[in-house]
């Protein structure tokens, strides 16, 4: 195990597309770090560079205590997992996952026999002991996944490194191998990082998140630091599902109390806004869950409820506010609104973010 540090790291393709600007992240031995952002972002790009798979342009990349920038791949003591799994289709489960240390057997000083426990304690572990004979063909997409998995633990590498590993499983299968890989992090205590477009599966599985946008790291840190504050409007909005509310207009007194009001007359009150020392042109943002329902009113944001959607325990109601703009409000299924009805919206304490209207950066006011 070890960790992996990126000091300044920087990619610009043959041809001089710039995929990757001054990465400066470390992950320490043991952590799962995710790289999340919209797809194009750069995070394959800086995985790619971390396997050794794509030359490193800038900056200086380390694992463990060395310099691995001119180290090839095969050296770097890594394994990938990636998302159309990579497996060799003539070969065997078996096969598939004992091919690497057979290549490197002497070098590794294994016997044969030493590979063929590793490999029936890895499928064991993974629950595939039964599918060795098979061929990839004969397995399902789960299958398949463990198998890849397999091929990188069998190897016992010093990084995992996972490029979008479940992107190609149906959503069932995907929730239930998230939860899969969180418990080998938690039994392997391995150095992980973990590449998705994906911000729930992100969510749900790292320790840290590095959020991405244009070739830059725009926030890191745990899950729910990140959710609860996001460092600017691009991070509010990318993590979270449906989307931040972002409002523009401007925060002003009126009647002794400061208020947020939108050039479309829409007014956002309560206790939030009352505590800002700010003034002037501002964006806010608010979670679905964040809003709660009021009497509709002049003094408040209000709007028809044009949908509802129930998903059992919870529903989202989509309210069409002054100047058009769609804000989607989140609860329980049973508290929903009718479609149709008016509603005012006010957000609950602690659920308003500030962005400064300008840079977008949060506003701590
Ligand atoms: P992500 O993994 O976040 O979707 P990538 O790292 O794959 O993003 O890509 C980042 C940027 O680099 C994109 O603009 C992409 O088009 C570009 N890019 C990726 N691979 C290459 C390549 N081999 N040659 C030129 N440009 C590339």
């Amino acid at each position: 195990m070890a960790h992996v540090t990126l000091e300044n790291i920087g990619k610009v393709y043959p041809g001089g597309v710039r995929a990757v600007e001054e990465v400066d992240l470390e992950v320490a031995d043991g952590e799962f770090v995710v790289l999340v952002g919209p797809s194009g972002c750069g995070k394959s790009t800086t995985l790619r560079m971390v396997a050794g798979l794509e030359e490193i342009s800038e900056g200086t990349l380390s694992i463990g205590d060395r310099c691995v920038n001119d180290v090839p791949a095969r050296d770097r003591d890594v394994a990938m997992v990636f998302q159309n799994y990579a497996l060799y289709p003539h070969l065997t489960v078996r096969r598939n996952l004992s091919f690497g240390l057979e290549r490197r057997r002497r070098a590794l000083g294994l016997s044969k026999a030493d590979i063929a426990r590793k490999v029936d304690a890895t499928a064991d572990s993974l629950g595939i002991a039964a599918l060795l004979d098979r061929l990839p063909k004969a397995l399902s997409g789960g299958q398949r996944q463990r198998v890849a998995v397999g091929r990188a633990l069998v190897r016992d590498p010093a990084v995992f490194l996972f490029d979008e590993p479940l992107s190609n499983l149906d959503a069932r299968l995907r929730v239930e191998m998230r939860s899969e890989l969180r418990l080998l992090h938690r039994r392997l205590e391995s150095t992980m990082l973990y590449v998705t477009h994906d911000q729930e599966e992100a969510m749900s599985l790292g320790d840290r998140l590095v959020v991405m946008h244009e070739g830059r790291v725009q926030q890191v840190g745990p899950p729910m630091d990140i959710y609860t504050r996001p460092v600017n409007r691009l991070v509010a909005g990318f993590v979270g599902s449906p989307a931040m509310a972002m409002l523009e207009g401007e925060i002003v007194d009126r009647d002794g109390r400061a208020i947020f009001e939108t050039p479309a007359g829409a007014v956002v009150a309560g206790p939030d806004l009352e505590k800002v020392r700010h003034r002037g042109p501002v964006t806010i943002g608010v979670r679905p869950e964040s809003w709660r329902l009021v009497d509709a009113g002049n003094d408040r944001l209000s709007g028809d409820v044009v949908t509802v959607e129930r998903y059992g325990d919870r529903g989202d109601a989509i309210v069409e506010v002054e100047g058009g703009q769609r804000i989607v409000h989140r609860g329980p299924a049973l508290a929903m609104p009718e479609e149709g009805v008016c509603v005012g919206l006010e957000p609950v304490p602690g659920g308003v973010h500030l962005f400064d209207a300008k840079t977008n950066d949060r506003l701590n006011v």
